[in-house]
Formats: C-alpha cells, structure tokens, sequence
C-alpha cells in the first residue's frame, strides 16, 4: 500500500474542514470579472495605511496613523506579536526532500489538516497568480520576486461573540481585527517553516510582511465572493468576520475552486453595510471594473481616514458587525444561511428579517473588553467611547 493511499484511508469518512465547505457551489471561474490581462501588479506602499502613514492624508493622521492600533492595550499587545512574526517569514530549505506522498490531493489534504491543528478556521489552495503579487515590498521598497506555485490561504474568524457585543468603531475593533492578523500569521509562519523542513520552498504572508495581495487569492482559493464592502471576500460561513494570511510555496498540492453562494445577488439587495457605514465609504451603487477585477467601488481614503483618526475607538469594523453574513453557526442560522446560498426569492426576506431582529444591532450586555486608551505612555479611560451612528438611507 502506497504512502498516499494509506494516508487517505486514514481519513476515510472524517471531515476535514470545521464548516462544510463540500456543499458549496464551485465554479470554474470567481463570480466577478477578474480580467488578468489588465490588472497591474500594485505597489504595497500606495495602499490606504501607507499612504496616511507617509503623510498623504496630512500630518495629524500621520501621527495617528503610528498609534491608531496600540492606542489600545489589547490591539497594542496583538500588533507588538505582529513585529515579531515579521522576522520569521522565510527561512532555510532542508537540503533533502521529505518522503512525502506524491499525490498532491492527499498533501493538500495534510496541510489542511496541519492548518487545522495550528487552530485555522478555514484553509484553502489555489495557484499563485502572478499579478497578486506585490511589485514592491513596504518593508524595502525592492522590487519582489516570487515564483512559487502555490498559495494556502489561512482563514482566522474575529471572534463571533465580540462581534455581537461591539458596535464597530469601538475601543476594541482593532484588536479583533489584529487577533485573527496575529493568529493567522502565526498559523502560516509555522507551516511555511514545517514546509520548508520537508525540503519544499515556502514564505508566509501576513498583515506586518505581505509579498502578495490577499483578495484574489482569496477568491481563487474558494474562500469566499467579493462583497459590497470594496476590497474584501465574504465567507458564507463567517461573512466578512475574518482575517487571513497566506502561505507560498512549490510543494505540489491539488487546489480548490471558487465558490458561487449566491452573493452578487445578495449583495445588490442588501446595502446594510453601506447604510451603516460611518464615514459613507461604501457606495450604494452598481459594481465597476477597477483595475482589471469587477467590484463595487469604495473610497478608500474616506475609509482610511475614519478608521485611523477615529477619536471614539480604535478602528473601525462597523461593515463587518452589521452584515446579515455575520453570523453565529447555530441550526437557526445554518437553515437561514442555507437559504440565502440557495433560494434568490428568500433573499430579500433575509435582508428585512435580518434589520427587524435587530441584528447587526450591539449586544451591549456581552461587552467584555474595557475601554482604555494609551495617552503618551499612560493609560486613560478615553473621554469617548463609540457609537453607532445613524444609518443612512440609499439616495
Ligand atoms: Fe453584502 Fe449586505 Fe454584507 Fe454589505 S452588509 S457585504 S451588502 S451582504
């Protein structure tokens, strides 16, 4: 019996990944545009935090911008880790290779399954495109270089019952945004190194040392569908309630496919996020072709500049507490969730069932953090704590 076949037998009948992801539609193709031929490589320092860090957004929000997630003790603790996992990105390849099963399906289905261990919540692999990487590092400002084959997405949740508790711009937005950032980079630096150790080429990708840009790889890897709220993939299971890193590497392995739950429609529908946006960001509009992928429009600097001048919080996450996909995995709403993936009629339901139970709403009484910001090296209890705003109406 071969290494392959004893390892597949091994796992005969048990499932691998925590949410169902076999009942999901896949599709040759992501359910928006993705016209590679036009889509440029971007320069890591162009985007929105660098270009306030660098002083485009003005000189208050450069001097935010340094503390606008270690204002906070907690997101200060989360992003300090960060600066450490920055270092370990890459390492040393074992000089012999491992004796591995050649089957890429059942090495896929090992690092899934190692990814697991390491405590991912979803995992999964796709071809490297070449133009979702980075043409210049933040960190150097070199051009990149990378030509591995793969990338393994490492897919951390925010925390379900934090989401429910928080109102979005609040003291403790970054720090659910920085927990998944830290966990996942963490998760994807050990497996890059596990992968290096079996004598394959492997560098992790994470929120303080990206080489890549996340979102079609994302989409690639079945992940999840661009959503309403701009750059970011919605998950059916966890909505836009995650953070991830990245693993790439040679080892060969089978990839997944997109995904296909029914969210171009659900999106068109819906607009929550954009009707509870704070800063008016997100656009109530129609998708568009920006840089060669199909997505709906977002003002990237308007965003940028709530979430980092933000006096009231650290951060901002408001999109992402309000969206119906933003949910528990419970019976109830794996029903409703099965629904809204395969049902269009159901779809307008689930947007107005979803305001009328007041979801999206904050559970006040399952606040657990403590509101305290970092005022020159001494902690205060801030004069603000966030609210949320009123919602807007689609004009
Ligand atoms: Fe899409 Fe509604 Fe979620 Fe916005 S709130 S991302 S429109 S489902």
């Amino acid at each position: 019996m071969g290494i392959a076949t004893t390892y597949l037998r091994a796992f005969n009948g048990r499932r691998l990944d925590p949410y169902p992801v076999e009942i999901l539609k896949r599709v040759d193709q992501p359910t928006t545009a993705v016209r590679e031929s036009e889509i440029p490589r971007l320069d890591e320092r162009e985007s929105g935090f660098n270009r306030a860090l660098r002083g485009d957004f003005g000189t208050q929000l450069a001097k935010e911008r340094h503390r606008f997630v270690s204002k906070h003790p907690l997101s200060g603790a989360l992003v300090n880790m960060q600066f450490t996992l920055a270092q370990i990105v890459d390492g040393m390849v074992a000089q012999e290779k491992a004796p591995l099963p050649e089957d890429p399906a059942a090495m896929a289905r090992h690092i899934k399954e190692t990814a697991y261990f390491l405590r991912a919540d979803l995992v999964g692999i796709c071809e490297l495109p070449s133009y979702a990487v980075y043409s210049h590092s933040m960190g150097t400002g070199e051009p990149v270089e990378l030509n591995h084959r793969y990338a393994i997405s490492v897919i951390v949740d925010q925390d379900w019952k934090t989401a429910e508790a928080t109102v979005g711009n609040d003291w403790i937005s970054n720090s659910m945004s920085f927990l998944a950032y830290s966990t996942s980079g963490f998760i994807a630096c050990i497996l890059a190194d596990y992968i290096r150790r079996l004598g394959y080429p492997a560098r992790a990708h994470h929120a303080r040392n990206y080489q890549v840009v996340l979102p079609p790889i994302l989409l690639k890897a079945g992940i999840g569908e661009m959503c309403r709220i701009g750059d970011i993939v919605l998950n059916p299971f966890l909505g836009p309630r995650f953070k991830a890193a990245v693993v790439t590497t040679d080892l060969p392995l089978a990839v997944d496919k997109p995904i296909d739950f029914g969210l171009q429609d659900f999106c068109s529908r819906c607009g929550k996020c954009a009707r509870y946006c704070p800063t008016g960001s997100i656009s109530f509009g129609e998708k568009v072709i920006y840089n060669g992928y199909e997505k709906w429009p977002n003002d990237v600097e308007k965003c940028t500049r709530g979430r980092v001048g933000n006096t009231k919080g650290s951060g901002c996450g408001v999109c992402v507490a309000v969206c119906p996909w933003n949910k528990p995995y419970t019976p109830f709403h794996r029903f409703v969730q099965w629904t809204m993936r395969n049902i269009p009629a159901a779809r307008r339901f689930a947007v107005w069932g979803d305001d009328l139970m007041g979801y999206g709403q904050p559970k006040t009484e399952n606040k657990w953090w403590l509101d305290l910001e970092d005022v020159d090296g001494r902690i205060v209890v801030p004069t603000h704590a966030g609210q949320r705003g009123n919602h807007r109406r689609k004009s």
